[in-house]
């Protein structure tokens, strides 16, 4: 029987795992393989590194919870740090491996790996099979062909919701073996080993964020069935203080530890079981929002990431190193703005509402390039996703699928509105010296 190399990126998870449902199909002859990419951990040219410490100490979990999984199951998790494309030949060559199965990215870093790969496997006769899994509906299903896919959301969503059918999930392998290759494991890096500073963790957090398949289902567990709350979700989701005002999925969707389609069959079953309403939808109604970032990335290739986003507008923006620092710290003088960016520097975290209204004021107010909030967000948020956030800041920038024109946010009625008792602004503002180490 062949060997597979089973090649985990953003689907750190055995349930519905497409790639790995359908490598156990063709053998049971399977080398599970995880990559930590020295690439994503380098400095960026703004002087942080392009992953920070709270995201790559959640991949950490994460990939060490898909090791503990696989193991449970009698398999294991091979770990190595270096590039995909010369790690994964190089395995090939030792194993004799006949394919590798992965996920497929539609971004240009990733998809230029996926590129190289190919390239280097084919010479020695390995297929690289790549499987789309990490939205809700599937490409293949769209009604439409990609470069058609409508530019305001409203009208992507009322089109698939109409005619698409959300599949059905993969089953969760029970029982895989591990053959013994007699080749080093590898080890999980430390956050110092990739350069990074240790993660603090603040008490004044929405959540201790757990990456892994297994915390991922427990907060789903605890937000739906234990607390009860995706009933009354629409109501809370604009919150901005605690764990409870919205799901907080996001950490777990972007590295692919929570599969949506596990998401949308909790929220049928809740529907079934507790209440059906405007929330339970309303949940739905976001994760096609992240889908359609998704498809929006595809769509526009590089554009998302180009200054002039995917309109391809001239913004009339300024490379103010000053001003951006102002609001990298939450010092720009605006209580608001700086709770929300603090929030962000101490936790990985940030609500909705407060992402909104930072990003609108750094490009709108202070008239800074957007890209830089772009980069400084990849860096700091948890739940970075590469589509949801460029797609976001296009969209909140401006140059992006927002239908409305000029569209723009007032810090102070906002923080009125949403946060009237200041409550908010006094959490993060105040001086809180009661700072753990993780
Ligand atoms: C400038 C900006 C940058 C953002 N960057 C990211 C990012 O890197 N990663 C990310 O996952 N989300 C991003 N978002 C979207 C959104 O803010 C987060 O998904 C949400 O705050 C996460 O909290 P939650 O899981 O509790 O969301 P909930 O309100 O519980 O929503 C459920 C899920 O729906 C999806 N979702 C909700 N809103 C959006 C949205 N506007 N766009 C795409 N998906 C959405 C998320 O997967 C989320 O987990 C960004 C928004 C803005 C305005």
């Amino acid at each position: 029987m062949e060997k597979i190399i089973v090649w985990f990126r953003n689907d750190l998870r055995l349930h519905d795992n497409e790639m790995l449902y359908k490598a156990l199909q063709k053998s049971s002859q399977l080398i599970p393989l995880y990559c930590f990419d020295p690439r994503q951990f380098e400095m960026t040219e703004l002087g942080f590194p392009k992953t920070g410490s709270f995201r790559a100490k959640f991949l950490i979990e994460s990939v060490t919870d898909l090791k503990y999984n696989l193991q449970k199951i009698g398999s294991n998790l091979l770990i190595r740090i270096g590039r995909p494309e010369q790690v994964i030949p190089e395995l090939q060559k030792l194993t004799g491996a006949k394919a590798v199965y992965a996920s497929k990215e539609v971004t240009s870093e990733e998809i230029n790996i996926e590129n190289k790969l190919e390239e280097q496997l084919f010479k020695v006769g390995c297929k690289l099979n790549l499987y789309w899994q990490s939205s809700l509906y599937h490409l293949d299903d769209l009604p439409f062909p990609i470069k058609m896919l409508p530019d305001v959301y409203t009208e992507f969503r009322k089109e698939v919701e109409k005619v698409v059918k959300i599949r059905k999930q993969f089953p969760t392998p029970e029982r895989m073996t591990f053959i013994d290759l007699e080749i080093e494991l590898g080890k999980l890096p430390t956050l110092c080993e990739l350069g990074l500073e240790e993660a603090v963790q603040d008490e004044r957090s929405v959540l201790i964020f757990k990456g892994g398949e297994s915390s991922g289902k427990k907060r789903l567990k605890e937000y739906f069935w234990e607390k009860d709350l995706l009933k009354v979700y629409k109501e809370t989701r604009n919150g901005l203080i605690g764990a409870d005002y919205s799901s907080k999925f996001s950490a777990w969707l972007a590295l692919g530890c929570l599969s949506p389609r596990y998401i949308y069959d909790e929220v049928k079953k809740y529907e079934q079981e507790r209440v059906k309403n405007d929330s339970t939808y309303w949940l739905i109604f976001e994760l096609i929002w992240r889908d359609y970032f998704r498809f929006v990335a595809k769509k526009y290739g590089n554009r998302i990431f180009q200054y002039g986003g995917i309109r391809n507008q001239n913004l009339p923006l300024k490379e103010d190193k000053r001003l951006f620092e102002k609001w990298k710290e939450g010092k720009t003088g605006l209580t608001f703005i700086d709770a929300n960016m603090r929030e962000l520097k101490n936790t990985g975290f940030m609500s909705n509402r407060g992402r909104q209204n930072v990003a609108s004021y750094l490009v709108k107010d202070l008239k800074v390039n957007w890209q830089w909030g772009a980069s400084w967000f990849e860096s700091q948020l948890i739940d970075y996703d590469v589509c949801s956030n460029w797609g976001n800041w296009n969209y909140v920038a401006g140059i992006g699928n927002d239908p409305r024109e000029n569209r723009y946010f007032n810090i102070s009625s906002q923080a009125q509105k949403y946060d009237p008792k200041g409550e908010y602004v006094k959490l993060w503002l105040e001086e809180n010296p009661n700072l753990v180490l993780l």
